[in-house]
């Protein structure tokens, strides 16, 4: 047995006192347990592209959310999102910020249901929704279509109005979005025919940039939009399936004309990532979403031809 004097005791204790001191200080000082607590977390909500619901894959409509700071930042609003969101544990009365990217249903479907149906959790959360010009009017008809409702439940059970719950910021053009403490977000009009207000969205935030193209033909504007960001989320065609789901199609002819000006390829998508240079790509706005046979590995395959760096097929509800 080994005697440790007084002496040599008491200074052991102060040494490890010392230490877990050093451990606590560097634990929170800024860069420390504050940027965890600031980290950009991205979750997939809906990965499906177009109006119809999935029966066969399960995919959801098209919707992103990032929670920077724990507060969620949802890019579009399909069939639902309001569903997916609690599935991704998140309240809806912790509903924030909503953004557009185009006025398609596979986008927009469940805007105002979603807000509704954060209205009725009775929190009663302010929401500040952002979208190319037609968002405003959009907002008020669905307003308008539930005007008895509201208007009931106004007087009946003494909740606020939600129509004094919601600001509007509508945009035309390319450029900043919004910013605050926590996240710089900027627009980017793409190729979206017929459709001229479509837009990506771009998520500066302290540890993380983020990327969503929205519904695009191959753009490489969007690349240089996308520089150096960490994620890139980019909606995704894949050429082979679709030319046997457009021939089972009545109106094949157009659905294929259409699909081909308005989205990218697997392999476009490829050529996107890797001009813009990102660390990871997504993706999602998958079409067809609802062909159960379309392995990842055909999803990445036309991909790889042109980016070598991480591709991630995206799944609902997974966190990237
Ligand atoms: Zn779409
Ligand atoms: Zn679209």
């Amino acid at each position: 047995m080994i005697a440790v004097s007084k002496a040599e005791g008491t200074s052991r204790r102060q040494f490890l006192l010392g230490v877990s001191t050093l451990s606590v200080c560097a634990l929170l000082k800024p860069g420390g347990a504050l940027a965890q607590q600031a980290r950009t977390r991205i979750i997939l909500l809906g990965t499906k592209g177009g109006p119809t619901l999935a029966t066969r894959t399960g995919r959801s409509n098209a919707s992103t959310l990032l929670l920077i700071n724990d507060v969620p930042y949802l890019v579009d609003c399909g069939y639902g999102v309001s569903r997916q969101l609690i599935n991704a544990g998140v309240s809806l009365d912790r509903l924030r910020y909503i953004f557009i990217t185009h006025e398609h249903s596979d986008h927009d479907l469940e805007y105002g249901a979603l807000f509704y149906n954060a209205w009725t959790t009775r929190q009663s959360p302010r929401v500040d929704t952002y979208g190319p010009v037609g968002l405003r009017r959009m907002t008020r008809h669905f307003f308008n279509y539930m005007k008895f409702d509201i208007d009931t439940r106004i007087v009946d059970e003494g909740i606020g109005d939600p129509r004094k719950l919601l600001t509007v910021h509508e945009f035309n053009r390319s450029g900043l979005v919004m910013q605050n403490q926590d996240v710089k977000v900027t627009s980017l009009r793409v190729r979206h025919p017929p459709i001229t207000q479509s837009y990506a969205y771009r998520f500066d935030a302290k540890d993380r940039s983020v990327v969503i193209s929205g519904d695009t033909a191959y753009a490489p504007e969007l690349a240089e939009f996308a520089k150096g960001a960490d994620v890139l989320i980019h909606e995704a065609m894949y050429l082979p399936a679709l030319e046997k789901l457009i021939q089972q199609n009545p109106g094949a002819k157009r659905l294929r004309e259409h699909l081909l000006a308005s989205h990218t390829s697997t392999e476009d998508v490829g050529r996107i990532a890797a001009q813009a240079g990102v660390k990871t790509l997504v993706l999602s706005h998958l079409v067809p979403g609802d062909d159960p046979s379309i392995t990842d590995q055909q999803w990445t395959e036309g991909v790889m031809k042109n980016f070598t760096g991480r591709i991630v097929v995206g799944k609902d509800l997974m966190e990237i």
